[in-house]
């Protein structure tokens, strides 16, 4: 019934022709009945990981979940899990150790959400608790009772706003509820869980609606405070066009950013962040104003980063955007401020603080671009051409010294901070043939 790759076919024969049980389950049957393609397949079978290894003596077993990982020669991950059952949970998190289940139905049961239990068995589906009329009502519902299954393991109130925001689907009623009853078991789940689920919503099709959903079932509260406090912070002000307050304004720029980078998309997210602790009204005028917002953001984006243990490089660009966010766009600048600009920012990070940019402009209700924008971009491109340091120059020292027949001095340095202010300047240009007429012509006078 589905289109399945040769490589995965060949999976269902080896075991079935072994007499054992192989169902495809999870995030691939759901892909495939929602027309997409999957690349990450997850099986369950009766056969226990010795038997799994035995069949596929190249596949790999992670002793931690029960998992036998058979590598394959396209890019698609296969992982085989043997039935499993519920078993104690502790301290709301996933079992320590793992229990096998006789049969594919106790399988399924101990899975957080009816559209995961979907079974495929290579002809037809298996699917005992509907999760099929979910799928096509767009509806995350937990298996069973909520309140139970979120206290069994608290990293399912994440998790389902992760799927409801990849698949752009509701929460229901109840299971909703329970999320917002249950939120503060959420503390208990460890940062690098809590990370991996954050990171999928912002990469998401809907981001924006999953911080909503965060929200609104009060997990924003515990995974992100400081973003919480930002939407009773207000910035409409006489004279100034900001049309919401700081947190829907973040939310708001998250949805309208252009880049697809999580990073990107979580800096954009908290780029204001700064603006709770900054926040000061005149009481005469009304004005209100946010000074060096961006210099708290900052310290509170390496504070965010540090909890949810990112990277030292997914650290570097957050903070490094949040930082920067502020930068001015003006048909005045100088060449030497927009190098500037650069140099703080990061060659490498240029295009994902523009990103940053329009979402923050389309969040604050004006138009994605303006002609001063486009100009800055322009410019953007034309200072890069020209040369940062003296070691861009198309010449080097070594060069010089020949070209002169001169022995190492102050006069080859002196040579080239001519030549660099020249090029800066737009007296001559940075190529080598220009450079090298430029050293004979200096070392005539
Ligand atoms: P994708 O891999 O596309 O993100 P998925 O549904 O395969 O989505 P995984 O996190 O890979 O999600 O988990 C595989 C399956 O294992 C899920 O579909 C679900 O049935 C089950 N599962 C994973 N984590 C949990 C959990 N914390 N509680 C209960 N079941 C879980
Ligand atoms: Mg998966």
């Amino acid at each position: 019934m589905f289109k399945l790759p040769q490589e995965i076919k060949n999976i269902f024969e080896v075991f079935k022709k072994h007499d054992f049980e192989i169902y495809l389950v999870g995030g691939a049957v759901r892909d495939f009945l929602l027309g997409k393609t999957p690349t990450n397949f997850d099986f369950t079978t009766n056969a226990l990981p010795a038997q799994i290894q035995k069949l596929f003596p190249e596949s790999f077993y992670n002793n931690n979940y029960g998992t036998v990982s058979i590598p394959l020669k396209s890019d698609a991950i296969v992982e085989i899990t043997p039935f499993r059952k519920e078993s104690d949970y502790q301290d709301y998190r996933h079992p320590e150790k793992i229990e096998w289940a006789k049969t594919l139905e106790e399988d399924l049961s101990r899975r957080d959400f009816t559209i995961n239990t979907i079974a495929y068995d290579g002809k037809k589906i298996i699917d005992p608790f509907k999760g099929q009329d979910d799928l096509k009502n767009k509806i995350i519902k937990t298996v069973g009772d909520p309140d139970k299954r979120f206290s069994e393991d608290a990293l399912r109130l994440i998790r389902a706003i992760r799927f409801a925001s990849q698949l752009g689907f509701l929460i229901e009623e109840k299971t909703r509820q329970s999320i917002e009853k249950n939120s503060e078991l959420i503390t208990k789940i460890s940062w690098e869980r809590i990370r991996d689920e954050f990171l999928k919503i912002l990469k998401s099709d809907h981001p924006s609606e999953g911080v909503l959903f965060l929200r609104n079932t009060k997990l924003l509260k515990y995974i992100l405070p400081e973003l919480d406090i930002c939407f009773a912070i207000p910035q409409k002000s006489p004279k100034r066009h900001h049309i919401y307050d700081v947190g829907t304004h973040l939310v708001m720029s998250l949805k309208y950013c252009p880049s697809k980078d999580e990073i990107t998309r979580f800096a954009t997210l908290i780029h204001d962040i700064g603006k709770a602790q900054t926040f000061k009204k005149d009481e005469k005028t009304g004005l209100i104003t946010f000074y060096n917002h961006e210099v708290i953001g900052k310290k509170l984006a390496e504070k965010i980063a540090d909890r949810f243990k990112l990277s030292n490089k997914q650290k570097e660009k957050l903070v490094r955007l949040v930082q920067y966010h502020q930068f001015t766009v003006s048909e005045i600048q100088t060449d030497k401020a927009i190098r500037r600009f650069i140099r703080q920012v990061g060659k490498e990070y240029l295009q994902d603080i523009l990103d940053l940019r329009v979402g923050d402009r389309v969040g604050s209700g004006a138009k994605p671009t303006s002609w001063r924008f486009e100009l800055f971009k322009k410019r953007l491109i034309e200072v890069q051409k020209q040369p940062f340091k003296i070691t861009d120059l198309k010449i080097n020292g070594n060069e010089i010294m020949k070209i002169l027949n001169i022995k190492p001095g102050p006069k080859v340095g002196q040579v080239l901070k001519k030549l660099f202010d020249d090029v800066v300047n737009k007296k001559i240009e940075n190529k080598k043939e220009v450079l090298i007429k430029e050293v004979k012509r200096l070392g005539n006078i």
